[in-house]
């Protein structure tokens, strides 16, 4: 995972204070399924929203976090998939564009925290390169492979109104929604 830790330390050095954590969205919901809108600029108040995603990300817990599952439509996500005791990595990625996707593929299991206790195979190209702003409006490319590269593809079609289980049959993507929605009714019941 040596791609894409070196501009990273100085997004580590941030200092975590004032952040709140924040619902998370779940499925079915037409905001998670919305073409989220292009940041134009990253200001104090977008790195405010990030510092609240990535929060809410760990607290979940969860390695990545889109920001249409906490119910803002802009293209922005969060990332951090180092282990448990391990450092934690963050990467912060505004307006993301994925700028080249290997031929070859990778098959991994993904579950998503807007989808709770779900999970399914899903076959993407094995890795890719991203283009994207940084914490603090910079731009940036990184090529990414394994978990990272899943990752990332997850996060951004969340920014396009893509869920995982899109990649599955119509019969298991039915199955898992009229689960959620049942879930959905028994917390509104309690
Ligand atoms: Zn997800």
């Amino acid at each position: 995972m040596g791609h894409y830790s070196q501009h990273l330390n100085t997004e580590i050095q941030l200092t975590r204070i004032n952040m709140s954590i924040l619902d998370i969205v779940q499925e079915p919901d037409p905001v998670l399924r919305k073409k989220c809108d292009e940041v134009p600029a990253v200001d104090d108040e977008l790195k405010k929203l990030m510092n609240n995603m990535l929060e809410t990300m760990y607290n979940a817990p969860g390695i990545g976090l889109a920001a249409p599952q906490i119910g803002i439509s802009k293209r922005v996500i969060v990332i951090d998939i180092s282990r448990d005791g391990e450092n934690k990595n963050p990467l912060f990625i505004v307006n993301p564009k994925i700028i080249w996707k290997s031929e070859e593929l990778n098959a991994r299991e993904e579950g998503c925290l807007s989808l709770p206790g779900h999970y399914a195979e899903v076959i993407r190209p094995a890795k890719c390169k991203l283009e994207y702003l940084d914490y603090n409006g910079k731009q940036q490319i990184i090529e990414a492979d394994d978990l990272l590269s899943t990752c990332i593809q997850h996060e951004v079609d969340h920014c396009d109104g893509i869920l995982f289980i899109d990649y599955l049959s119509k019969l298991k993507k039915d199955m898992i929604i009229k689960k959620l929605i049942k879930a959905k009714k028994e917390k509104e019941i309690l």
